[in-house]
């Protein structure tokens, strides 16, 4: 079936070009309304294509910065390729900041979507069908949000092919932040990066800060790294920037590697962003509001490792993620 979407611009032209998608909805204060999702082609003559996507979650600024100026500045003489961005592809969540669309929608659980399913499903299925194949390349920037505390980093899912895993290493690294992630999807799947892998594609996402707030060095290299991402794959002009220092790599490929609250109540943390602990240390505990005369609940790191998540939002509730304890790896390792 035809996607509902419609896009107002020719993604297979050459020049820059400024649209939107146009997903249907009907709502309390429209019945017939559309929600414009901007997009932005920039193309030159030939070279592989990058979709650069930001706000899939509307809590998570950096990304949509980074695309927002990616997509503005970029003029079609500075590309060795094709750049499509969605700089804010959840206008309703970013809007509200929130991570999650007002209706409760997960974009990053929707994947690869359906024409007739949900309207979140709907944008998914175009994602999948009709940006995703475009593209040699798929960057999808994420950070922790208001919940997740984390430095920030590029990140993968160890894919099972062998080259385009090698390919997916050499992208991540190329960001050129100190941190780099390689984690599970312990919450579920449908994520964009999940289908842009199963379609074969390079790609590379990211946790570029949290908990909030964004300092001006996230900013900085959240731009910076974006950009030296798109040089190193082809897409834009100029000289790669190497990185500077050797990265820490994080490896959390084991449900243990993520510590999850044993209990509602109000988080302490007793450990900050990288932090070394040790199976067994104790990494915080939670406080029963109620209860001043309950012992709190401790929760103790089930592996050795570095810490590089911290819960931001004390307010936690049971099964909620409070720590990620990563364990440092290899680029050797990861081949
Ligand atoms: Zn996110």
């Amino acid at each position: 079936m035809e996607s509902p979407i419609h896009c107002s611009i020719d993604l297979d032209a050459t020049g820059k070009q400024v649209g939107r998608l146009e997903l249907p909805r009907s709502n309390n204060t429209s019945g017939w309304s559309h929600l414009f999702i901007p997009i932005v082609s920039i193309a030159g003559d030939g070279g592989p294509t990058a979709l650069v996507i930001g706000g899939v979650h509307g809590d998570e600024p950096e990304g949509q910065v980074a695309a927002l100026r990616l997509a503005r500045e970029t003029e079609p003489a500075e590309l060795s390729g094709r750049l499509i961005v969605v700089p804010c592809a959840s206008p309703e969540a970013s809007r509200a900041y929130t991570r999650l669309w007002p209706s409760g929608a997960n974009l990053n659980r929707s994947f690869p979507g359906d024409p007739e399913g949900s309207p979140d499903e709907q944008l998914a299925d175009f994602v999948t069908r009709e940006l995703i194949p475009r593209a040699d390349v798929v960057v999808d920037m994420h950070s922790g949000g208001r919940s997740g505390l984390c430095p920030p980093w590029s990140e993968m899912h160890l894919v099972d092919d062998a080259e385009q895993r090698g390919r997916m290493i050499d992208a991540m690294l190329a960001w050129g932040t100190d941190h780099h992630f390689v984690y599970i999807d312990i919450a579920g799947g449908g994520l964009l990066v999940g289908e842009a892998e199963r379609q074969g594609k390079v790609v590379v996402s990211t946790e570029l800060g949290g908990g909030g707030h964004v300092t001006a060095a996230t900013h900085r290299i959240a731009q910076s790294g974006l950009a030296n991402v798109l040089r190193h794959v082809g897409v834009l002009r100029g000289a790669v920037v190497e990185p500077g220092t050797s990265p820490i790599i994080g490896r959390a490929t084991h449900v243990d590697n993520y510590l999850l609250a044993p209990e509602s109540g109000l988080w302490e943390t007793f450990v900050d962003v990288g932090d070394n602990v040790a199976a067994g240390d104790p990494v915080g505990q939670i406080h029963f509001i109620e209860r001043p005369d309950r012992v709190p609940a401790v929760v103790r790191a089930l592996t050795d490792g570095v810490v590089f998540v911290v819960r931001a939002i004390a307010t936690t509730e049971q099964g909620d993620n409070v720590v990620v304890v990563a364990r440092p790896t290899t680029v050797e390792e990861l081949r």
